[in-house]
């Protein structure tokens, strides 16, 4: 059993209407809060207005004290654009950062996406020590990464950079992780990668995202989600335990940490946390 208590976070996707901010910031931002979480983080869509929804919920969150990570990409910005981001953040009292390259926003045509390791020294260069950033890191490896140790390369490039710890992309396959993280040991990276985990309420949508981000969902809880339907009292239950059980098989072997991919949802996050014994 892990001794002491493993680091928890929560992340956040702005949401689109102004029913789904009055629910995020009123219900389950506390709701979540409550469980005491290291931090939250919500995610940024490059350019426009997804971009100025990510501030709008930093800003709300922050001014209630609570400490959330804004997800950052170049995207189609320049140094000026994510500069003056940066120094907004920073007013606001946000400390914590993730780092992303980000994939094209639709429109750019075939602009360079600045690599996470080059935001990383962008932020360093303009913000020495002052914020943690995280990075992402990917244990069934980047969908465009040339090998698999290139990608570990580069991750241990984003270290080298200034990022203080990474958060994976979730995975089912929790092989992969261990073994990631043995590989990179091998490249000399001593920071903390927590594991990213998504908790399972809808199959159609988990394996469309899956299909897209190169995460594995194993065949046999492909077969099981698929008995159940549709029938989503049954997706949720079975969501629930094969998660715990993950994630408890994560901590008890030596995962730092876990980073919810909440989806906005109180449910089934907060279950798990305490199928955990976390609190
Ligand atoms: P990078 O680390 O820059 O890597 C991108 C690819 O290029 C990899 O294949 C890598 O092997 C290669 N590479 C890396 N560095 C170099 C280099 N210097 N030279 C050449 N090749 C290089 N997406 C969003 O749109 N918004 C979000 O808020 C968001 N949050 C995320 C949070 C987490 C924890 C994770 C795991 C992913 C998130 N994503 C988000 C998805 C992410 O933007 C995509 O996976 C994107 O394609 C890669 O971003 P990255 O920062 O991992 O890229």
């Amino acid at each position: 059993m892990s001794q002491t208590k493993p680091m928890i976070s929560f992340e956040f996707f702005p949401p689109k209407t102004p029913a789904g901010r009055d629910k995020l910031l009123q219900e389950t931002a506390p709701a979540l809060n409550q469980l005491g979480p290291e931090f939250f983080s919500c995610t940024y869509g490059a350019g426009g207005s997804t971009r100025d929804n990510t501030l709008d919920i930093v800003r709300a969150i922050t001014a209630e004290g609570i400490d959330i990570a804004p997800h950052l990409s170049f995207g189609g910005d320049g140094e000026e654009a994510i500069g003056a981001l940066l120094d907004e953040y920073r007013n606001l009292g946000v400390k914590r950062l993730v780092a992303l390259r980000g994939d094209m926003p639709s429109g750019m045509g075939s602009a360079r996406l600045v690599y996470a390791n080059e935001l990383v020294e962008f932020v360093r260069e303009r913000h020495g020590d002052y914020f943690d950033i995280a990075v992402a890191a990917y244990p069934e490896i980047h969908p465009q990464a040339e090998s698999y140790q290139s990608d570990v390369n580069f991750l241990k490039l984003k270290f080298d950079a200034g990022a203080n710890h990474a958060i994976t992309q979730y995975f089912y396959n929790l092989e992969a992780y261990f073994y990631f993280l043995e590989q990179c040991q091998a490249a000399g990276i001593e920071q903390p990668i927590y594991a990213g985990v998504m908790p399972i309420t809808n199959y159609e949508n988990l394996a469309r995202f899956s299909r897209n981000c190169g995460a594995e969902i194993p065949r046999w809880m492909c077969k099981k989600l698929e008995s159940y339907q549709g029938d989503a009292e049954s997706i949720r239950l079975f969501g629930i335990e094969v998660v715990t059980q993950m994630c408890q098989t994560l901590l008890d072997n030596g995962c730092p940490g876990i980073h919810f991919y909440t989806m906005n949802q109180v449910e089934p996050t907060t279950q798990i946390y305490h199928n955990l014994g976390l609190g």
